[in-house]
């Protein structure tokens, strides 16, 4: 067996919880794994996150993609996005977030994606660690030290995003790559998961369930569990083969005009990690 291919098994589960419709949408095939979390008037968010994921559908089957092909179809999700009828006052949009395999130099590579304030996880020696940064007022409020991270979880705007695919004429995703390797575990969700269960419920669960499906069901029906307020989407995808964990040197030039990130997307790793559980 080729050592530089990866090879991915996955979950997906969904659940509308206590409201009238699903605005969630997901695709979940090699090697694309996303979330689109739909928000705008009467059905507008279920279009919406509906043609976000449907523009990245012609990459499903490829072994790996590239940054520039995922650039390309987030500028497509944007453009059918803006096409929806609004309402007023309610314009069409979604957030976006995911997991890409992607390959340089006969290796392979997560690269990550965000939009918005649903979020990517990574499990890798049994660590969890959330790998995206929301775009949403309150990661602005905790980055600048004017709410405490205690008080979060109270915070009457939560759901409130600063970045989405749709409303705004530029689209500015942010870019993580990471280096894959046999073993990892990565989880994309939608806010209706973060809300309900804190990161050490998400790890417990996560980490406890060798099966993707079983974990990403177990993980949907924790948050109804626990008020099932948001619609919630677990997509959970493993690298079942593929290089060791020996080389993780990234190389230069993989993200391309991305390599410079922005102050706001760097990786926070280390304030969000938990022993195995
Ligand atoms: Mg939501």
């Amino acid at each position: 067996m080729n050592p530089t291919v990866l090879r991915t098994a996955s979950g997906v589960a969904t659940a509308v919880g206590r409201r009238e419709g699903n605005e969630d949408a997901f695709l979940a095939q090699h090697p694309l794994f996303l979330v689109a979390d739909g928000m705008g008037g009467h059905d507008a968010g279920e279009v919406a996150s509906a043609l976000a994921v449907d523009a990245f559908r012609d990459l499903l089957g490829r072994d790996s993609v590239a940054v520039d092909e995922l650039t390309a179809r987030l500028e497509r999700a944007a453009d059918l996005v803006r096409s929806i009828p609004a309402t007023p006052g309610h314009g069409a949009g979604t957030t976006l977030a995911g997991v890409a395999v992607a390959e340089q130099g006969g290796r392979p590579y997560w690269l990550v994606v965000n939009l918005g304030d649903s979020r990517v996880y990574r499990a890798a020696g049994g660590v969890l660690e959330q790998v995206s940064v929301d775009h949403s007022e309150l990661q602005e409020l905790l980055d600048e030290g004017r709410l405490a991270a205690s008080d979060a979880a109270g915070y009457h705007r939560r759901h409130v995003v600063t970045r989405a695919l749709g409303p705004q004429p530029q689209v500015e995703p942010d870019f993580w790559i990471l280096p894959a390797a046999a073993r990892d575990r990565l989880m994309v969700c939608s806010d209706g998961l973060t809300g309900e269960l804190d990161d050490a419920q998400i790890a417990a669960l996560l980490l406890g369930e060798a099966d993707p499906q079983r974990a990403a069901d177990r993980l949907v029906g924790a948050a109804l569990l626990a008020g099932g307020h948001d619609n919630v989407t677990v997509v959970v995808v493993d690298a079942v083969d593929g290089p060791g964990d020996d080389d993780s040197t990234v190389p230069a030039g993989l993200l391309g005009a991305h390599d410079e990130p922005d102050d706001d997307t760097l990786p926070r790793a280390a304030a969000r990690t938990w022993d195995e559980v």
